[in-house]
């Protein structure tokens, strides 16, 4: 292990036997010897997320059914070892990982799509699909799955329902738990649960579903989802402006509204990001300029054409400048070819990336860039801010290099600093990514102690072994 946990007190700790011959015995009887992992090599792709520290487990477990996580769950209750259920393992909070030891649950053989109904605008696919072939599948036929976490090449539908992930879209369609009608899931006491149904309306008891979207896996593990879809948009258009400052570029989000178009996407750049790009890739950008913008909007060809004209107005009349609007696929795909560049050009400066996704009203993310750019400078720290302004969820990376020690310490107090002012101006400290290990030492600067008790009793009452995801959220 790479790094020591704080150790949390929400539930009897779950020992770790999971080694222990009779227990891998008895999950080779549930599984097939065949998919219980046990050597180095073929646990170690198990051992990370993309927060890339290493916590092996001690056997990964690769279920095929609902009723096969039961019993698994029920033998890790009676031999007390814990379990950590895993997607696609590209979590930013650690989400995934072991940190406490016993197995892993991967999910990638239930990657199953079982149905998708074009009359009832539903589909209900495993949790070990992954966000890009239900996107594909459903837009076979003419159907709009929204939810498009950055990751949707990789990560599954579980964990973006564990994550109530956002994406690009959120702007316009919300984020994940807007899409989830109802659940399988196996609490982590092994019992199956149903929540909600194949309606967009139910309100026959607790709002379970609920409950479950967004839990990190520490409520129970999700192995089926029916998920709410929309109309395939005929079209999409895109426009990207330059701006002097970030002030002006976010005063056009309200501009947008003003007249009245919903951009599915608008993705903002702040000064480091831009400088970053061109530096490394040379798109003839404004070295000068305070932040672009980068607008979406989809529909019908007609209005997308009309919205799309209503945008480039607006930009323009908001200061706007290199205004461009993109007709084409291969014009959109060139206007956003900027943004998707970001990741490797921030590579050069540092090889440790604090990628935090703060959130505040949308009308506050200028005050928000403008102090966290005062705390990079504070703590001689290298800061890049791009993200969502349309929901006001920024992306802050403090950059350092990972060996050096003291630039780590004053990148992590900026990061505390960041939180802080988040929160002051009316948000918090993560909009999409979640806490897992990463952010529970911050838990409390967000939420106070009766909420936070409120969480702890919900985990002790369904999970009163503490085996499902132990050392996560609450430190
Ligand atoms: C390059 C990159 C871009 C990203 N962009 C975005 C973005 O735009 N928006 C966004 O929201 N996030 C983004 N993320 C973060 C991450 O991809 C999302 O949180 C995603 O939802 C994680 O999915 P996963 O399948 O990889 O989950 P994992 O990392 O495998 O697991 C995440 C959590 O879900 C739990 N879990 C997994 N499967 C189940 C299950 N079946 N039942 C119960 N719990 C389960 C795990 O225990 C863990 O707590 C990005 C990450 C990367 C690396």
């Amino acid at each position: 292990m790479s790094q020591t946990i704080n150790p949390i007190s929400v539930t009897t700790r779950a020992r770790t036997t999971a080694s222990d011959a009779s227990v891998l015995a008895r999950l080779c009887e549930i599984v097939g010897a065949e998919h219980v992992l046990v050597d180095p090599e073929r646990v170690e792709p198990y051992a990370q997320d993309a927060v890339k520290e290493k916590f092996p487990p001690e056997a990964v477990v690769l279920p095929r059914t609902a009723q096969e996580i039961a019993a698994i769950l029920k033998l890790a209750n009676e031999a007390r070892f814990p379990v950590t259920a895993r997607g696609g393992g590209v979590g930013y909070t650690g989400g995934a990982v072991p940190v406490e030891g016993g197995i892993v649950i991967g999910t990638d053989r239930m990657n199953e799509i079982r149905e998708i109904n074009a009359d009832d605008l539903y589909v209900i696919a495993e949790p070990g699909v992954t966000t890009y072939a239900l996107q594909q599948a459903v837009e076979a036929h003419n159907l709009f799955y929204p939810p498009d976490p950055a990751s949707y090449k990789t990560s599954f539908l579980g964990g973006n329902i564990a994550e109530n992930a956002g994406g690009m879209r959120s702007a316009k369609y919300g984020v994940t738990k807007h899409y989830v009608l109802g659940l399988e899931v196996v609490m982590p006491t092994g019992e199956i649960i149903r929540t909600g149904g194949k309606t967009s309306k139910n309100v026959v008891g607790f709002d379970l579903t609920g409950l479950i979207c967004g839990s990190e896996g520490m409520l129970g593990i999700i192995t089926e989802a029916i998920l709410k879809l929309l109309p395939l948009p005929e079209a999409t258009r895109t426009v990207r402006a330059t701006f002097k400052t970030m002030r002006e570029a976010c005063a056009c989000v309200t501009r947008f509204t003003r007249a009245r178009v919903t951009p599915v996407a608008i993705e903002v750049l702040d000064r480091n990001a831009i400088r970053a790009v061109e530096t490394e890739f040379a798109f003839g950008l404004d070295q000068n300029a305070g932040a672009i913008l980068i607008v979406s909007v989809d529909g019908a060809v007609a209005e997308v054409e009309h919205a799309s004209r209503v945008v480039e107005k607006a930009l323009r009349e908001g200061s706007g400048y290199d205004v461009m609007r993109a007709v084409t696929r291969e014009e959109e795909d060139r206007l956003w070819d900027v943004r998707r560049a970001l990741s490797p050009a921030m590579k050069k400066f540092g090889t440790l990336k604090l990628n935090e996704d703060v959130v505040v009203p949308r009308s506050r993310v200028p005050e928000l860039i403008e102090r966290v750019e005062a705390i990079g400078q504070s703590h001689k720290t290298f800061v890049v801010n791009f993200g969502h302004a349309g929901d006001g969820n920024i992306h802050v990376n403090f950059m350092c290099e990972r060996e050096d020690k003291e630039a780590v310490r004053r990148a992590r107090d900026a990061v505390r600093e960041t939180f802080a002012v988040a929160i002051e101006l009316g948000g918090t400290i993560s909009g999409e990514h979640g806490i897992g290990y990463v952010k529970a030492p911050y838990l409390d600067m967000a939420v106070d102690t009766a909420t936070i008790e409120t969480m702890k009793r919900i985990k002790r009452a369904l999970d009163p072994n503490g085996i499902l995801n132990p050392g996560k959220m609450f430190v």
